[in-house]
């Protein structure tokens, strides 16, 4: 098992707060029950020991998997204020300059977030690639808000967290699922989109991620597409 340290967290329920056991680092080949505990979430869900209520519990975590040649640094977007910032970036570089010369066919990547770290397990475990899946994603949020009528109802389409869930069927199509009006609902993108958006990147290496840790997202996917 990877070796855990204490981390402090706040109950979102009573606000208190609280120490929970989590390992900053871990190698899930070494761990591959650890794995199934990040695909499935339960890694970050912890009980509060003053209310015992159900907390998801973001903390720094670098995710390690030789197997996919994968090395994905979850940092919570909280877990640093403003100041500390390049200072944070200054140490992700220093690491990904000393790493990358003995693992140069690897990927790396950064998260904010729990769940986009269990997205990219997902998509990497599938063997797609992630920036062309972000792409899948803008195209399929400017389709389902063009697709829908209700003008106020479009306009929050344009903006939903879409997150890529698995394959389906014979024809691998995609299915993404995202939060609208307090319920989840599934969408469904052809593989051939897929393959259209891997085809662009193709086309245009400059696009092709790179540098220390960088944090394909949403925010990737504005700065180079409109
Ligand atoms: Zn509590």
């Amino acid at each position: 098992m990877p070796v855990n340290t204490l981390q402090s967290t706040v109950c979102r329920q009573c606000g208190k707060p609280f120490d929970i056991e989590a390992p900053e680092a871990v190698n899930v080949a070494e761990s591959p029950s650890f794995k199934d505990a990040v695909k499935d979430g339960s890694a970050f869900v912890h009980r509060c020991p003053h209310c015992d209520a159900v907390n998801l519990v973001r903390f720094r975590l670098l995710y390690h998997d030789p197997d996919e040649h994968l090395m994905i640094w979850l940092i919570p977007e909280d877990s640093f204020t403003p100041e500390d910032k390049s200072k944070m970036e200054e140490s992700m570089k220093t690491l990904w300059t000393s790493l990358r010369e003995g693992l140069p066919d690897y990927i790396f990547r950064r998260v904010e977030d729990p769940g986009s770290l269990i997205e990219k397990v997902r998509i990497f475990d599938y063997g797609l690639d992630d920036a062309a899946i972000e792409m899948c994603k803008h195209v399929t949020r400017m389709e389902l808000s063009q697709a829908e009528k209700d003008p106020a109802k479009a306009d929050a389409l344009s903006e939903v967290q879409l997150r890529f869930r698995s394959l389906e069927g014979a024809d691998n199509e995609l299915e993404f699922v995202f939060p609208l009006e307090g319920a989840m609902h599934s969408v469904k993108a052809g593989f051939n989109v897929y393959e259209d958006c891997r085809a662009i990147l193709g086309r245009n290496p400059e696009l092709a991620p790179d540098g220390p840790f960088p944090l394909i997202d949403t925010s990737w996917t504005a700065s180079h597409f409109r």
